[in-house]
């Protein structure tokens, strides 16, 4: 082990623990320092995709996160009190065809449990506040509580976020913009809920208004829309008997136009942040952490953006145009999207393609 390149891993959401474990179940103890105090304690993920579970199989995340979260096997859309179709993640050929619903702050519990497991463990309140590249080292200034810390390693992986301090550092840009409209997402312990249990629900609705709400425990709801009021989306004559979180946001579309330097590397948030439409964001950045370890292990990392920019770029194309659709207000337009969604919620076999992508099986 004392041979090994050293490598810090900036920032522990599911990104930057994913790199940890991925790195240190094939003999690699990264640091990891996170400026915060623990998990998220916001709103944030609750959707892991397939493909994600097959990656973190081998280090035992994913039996963990299976024993806690929800297999949601399938999705119904309505327009204006009409259900158009139900999407079937069952139908996919696959060992895990549904989509786990777990909070964010729970998936990050498990990664950093797993990971201490591997003998790894997260330095918290530990902020990267400088970076720069020096020959064959990375060196950073660190800001913990023992105060300000100079190291250096072999390689950095900043998986630090959309405001993300190691990207800023190297100077690569995060072109885009940021969608006007605001956003509200809300956990709720909800009552007489009318729907199909265990299931997810999206309502569309006239004006481009939009509201989508999966369960996240028993009784225990995530709703998010495009409006103020998340729950206010939510049609139907259920008891909401307890509001546990609220927030709202605004949607950034961004990418960093390369994911690596010489000897450091971008992954999530960091490197990609589009809309939540699809629930692809932490499932990306789990797809990145993973190649950047594999590619670590097989002594690979020069094709590293090459293999996960383009995955980035194709997702935010396509969750731009989901976007579009369900905000849809031009007659024509809605016309022609309930005719597909209904097309589609009645014939499974063409769901497949769509639901292979949004799993993150297919790119
Ligand atoms: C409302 C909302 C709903 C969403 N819903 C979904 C969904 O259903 N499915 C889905 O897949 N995605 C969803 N996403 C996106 C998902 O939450 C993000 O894509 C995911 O959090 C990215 O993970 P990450 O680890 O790359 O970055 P983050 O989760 O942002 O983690 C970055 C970490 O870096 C730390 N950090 C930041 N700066 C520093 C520094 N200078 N030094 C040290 N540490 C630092 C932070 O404290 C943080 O812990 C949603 C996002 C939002 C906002």
């Amino acid at each position: 082990m004392s041979e090994s390149p050293s490598i810090l891993v900036v920032g522990a959401g599911p990104t930057g623990l994913t790199a940890a474990v991925e790195l240190a179940r094939r003999g690699l103890l990264a640091r990891i320092v996170d400026r915060n105090e623990g998990p998220t304690p916001l709103s944030k993920a609750v959707g892991i995709a397939p493909h994600s579970l097959e990656l973190l199989e081998p280090s035992g995340a994913t039996g963990r996160l299976l024993a806690k979260g929800l297999r949601i096997p399938c999705g119904h859309i309505y327009f204006a009190g009409q259900e158009l179709g139900v999407v079937r993640f069952s139908t996919l050929q696959h060992r895990f065809n549904f989509l786990l619903s777990l909070p964010q702050s729970e998936t990050e519990g498990v990664l950093a449990e797993v990971l201490a497991g591997l003998g790894g463990t997260v330095e918290r309140h530990t902020a990267l506040t400088e970076l720069r590249e020096a020959g064959d080292r990375v060196e950073v200034v660190l800001q913990g509580p023992g105060g300000r810390e100079e190291a250096s390693y072999d390689m950095v992986y900043g998986a630090d976020g959309a405001h993300s301090r190691v990207r800023d550092s190297l100077g690569l840009g995060f072109e885009g913009y940021t969608h006007d409209r605001t956003w509200s997402i809300a956990d709720a312990e909800i009552a007489d809920w009318p729907y199909e249990a265990g299931t997810a629900q999206l309502f569309l609705q006239r004006g481009g208004n939009v509201g989508f709400i999966i369960p996240i425990g028993p009784d225990r709801f995530r709703a998010v829309s495009n409006t103020e009021d998340a729950l206010a989306r939510i049609p139907g004559d259920y008891r909401v008997t307890r509001v546990l979180r609220s927030d709202s946001f605004r949607i950034p579309v961004r990418q960093a136009p390369r994911y690596q330097t010489a000897r450091v590397f971008l992954g999530g948030d960091a490197a990609h942040v589009h809309s939540p439409v699809g629930a692809r964001g932490m499932n990306l950045g789990i797809e990145d952490a993973a190649a950047f370890a594999r590619r670590f292990a097989e002594d690979d990392l020069a094709g590293y953006t090459a293999e996960r920019h383009p995955v980035g770029r194709r997702w935010i194309a396509a969750s731009e145009r989901a976007l579009a659709a369900v905000q849809a207000t031009h007659p024509a337009a809605v016309a022609l999207r309930n005719l597909a969604l209904w097309t589609l919620g009645h014939l499974p076999p063409l769901q497949r393609p769509l639901l292979a992508r949004a799993a993150g099986l297919r790119s």
